[in-house]
């Protein structure tokens, strides 16, 4: 069949499903259509197997024409001019962009409930969370609307949501992939990434995005391995680390249960697993919380009612226009971090907060590089639970904050990790089994990956 055919079909599903998992923003079916025309015209002949295939975009990743609003009222009517550069990529590859995919505002949160504009809802169960802050990424993977997505990482929000919905999700490593066009929450932290529901199609879908970028400074220039050629399920001899501060209270029995059973299927199929330790793994949530507050802060500045987005109207000074177009514009969960960073960040505190966070941040990376010292990767739980009601954590920023303990540490690290199916809990929920490799060793993350799904 052709993309045409295909793309049809994705707008004819999405008209059926997203009204109930409601993971789309904005949809962009006219241009889409004109792109899988393109792309049939180009052919397929030149094994260029991501040609034609529709997918959809976290809508904190910047689209030329195709409005762009990270969730926020404060960019409603946000337009860009011009593309990210994983968007240029995709283009190059010839995908299918059939639209902007919802999220937490600016994606702070951890259950897509932030959005300024609508709750998306988890494939398996409509009355759960999606995950986030890449909910809507998730959500539409997971309930077949697309074949695969983009999202963004900065505490987990790639790999949470692909936990919680039963997909796969890679975070790369920080640098592997170009945030030119990414609109920023935590320079130092954020990555994107792909989701799809196989290892192979998320290989695939590295491979076209990653890659060095002069337009961000931060970008490597690394030769970016062909990740899904060697996909074959060897994995006899690696030597794989289980840390023990995973099977702790906080994380649930049954993803405990889910983890070793994990680990048993690696032994079998030839891996050598061995117990280690992480013990710098507790300061991560407070460490994270501090410096992706820090950088938000300073990062949602240009947010002024002047330059982008969102201007209040009655004001009569500058100061009032600011106030006020920040105060409508953003929601709460935004603000609470600008505060928070700006405390962190004020003299008089800094010493005792921003600087200590850089001093456990250190710590945090010398914890990773003595284990990746003598082990392939690190095997784990994605999340400490399955999906949750819609509304139970939306209240309580501490608790939602305390379910990031298995994801913000790699961020911290700039490691790259891996979230793939591992089971289900007895309620039939997905549970999520998280792979964590040293820099730029997404490859063998794959190869692991491949060989346990
Ligand atoms: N849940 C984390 C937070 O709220 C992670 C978000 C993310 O990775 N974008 O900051």
């Amino acid at each position: 069949f052709s993309s045409v055919e295909l793309t049809k079909e994705a707008f004819k599903r999405i008209e059926e499903i997203d009204p109930k998992v409601e993971a789309f923003l904005a949809l962009n079916e006219a241009e889409a259509l004109k792109q899988a025309e393109a792309a049939d015209a180009r052919g397929y002949a030149d094994g260029n197997v991501l040609n034609g295939i529709p997918m959809g975009i976290k809508d904190n990743i910047v689209t030329d024409g195709l409005t762009t609003t990270a969730a926020s009222r404060m960019l409603e009517d946000f337009v860009p001019i011009y593309d990210a550069t994983v968007v240029t990529k995709l283009k190059e590859a010839g995908t299918v962009n059939v639209g902007k995919l919802n999220m937490d505002e600016f994606a702070m949160g951890g259950s897509t409930e932030t959005s300024y504009f609508k709750k998306t809802k988890n494939a398996w169960d409509l009355n759960k969370v999606p995950g986030g802050s890449s909910g809507g990424s998730a959500a539409a993977v997971a309930s077949g609307q697309i074949l695969g997505s983009l999202g963004t990482d900065t505490g987990g929000s790639i790999r949470q949501p692909a936990a919680f919905n039963g997909i796969v999700g890679m975070k790369p490593t920080y640098g592997r992939v170009s945030r030119y066009g990414l609109i920023a929450f935590s320079s130092s932290l954020d990555q994107i990434g792909p989701f799809t529901r196989t290892v192979t199609d998320n290989a695939i879908l590295l491979e076209a995005i990653s890659g060095h970028d002069k337009r961000d400074s931060t970008s490597a220039k690394i030769e970016v391995p062909k990740f899904s050629a060697n996909l074959n399920g060897n994995v006899a001899g690696m030597k794989v680390a289980l840390p023990k501060e995973y099977f702790q209270e906080g994380v649930s029995a049954e993803i405990q249960d889910a983890v070793r059973k994990a680990a048993a299927q690696f032994e079998e199929m030839g891996a050598i697993i061995e117990e280690v330790s992480l013990p710098t793994l507790s300061y991560g949530i407070p460490a994270y919380y501090i410096i992706a507050s820090s950088e938000a802060s300073s990062n949602l500045q240009r947010f002024d009612g002047v330059r982008y987005g969102y201007r209040a109207d009655d004001v009569k000074t500058l100061d009032d226009l600011y106030v006020k177009s920040r105060s409508e514009g953003f929601g709460m969960e935004v603000k609470r971090r600008i505060m928070l960073g700006t405390f962190s960040l004020s003299s008089g505190y800094y010493d005792a907060f921003f600087k200590k966070a850089g001093q456990i941040r250190t710590l945090i990376k010398r914890d990773f590089e003595r284990i990746f010292q003598e082990y392939d990767f690190i095997l784990g739980p994605t999340t400490t639970t399955t999906a949750y009601d819609l509304g139970t954590k939306s209240d309580n920023p501490i608790e939602m904050y305390m379910s990031d303990l298995l994801t913000v540490t790699i961020n911290l690290a700039g490691v790259p990790a891996i979230s793939v199916p591992g089971g289900f809990s007895e309620d039939g929920l997905p549970i999520g089994i998280q792979l964590i490799g040293n820099h730029f060793e997404e490859e063998k993350l794959y190869q692991a990956a491949f060989a346990f799904e």
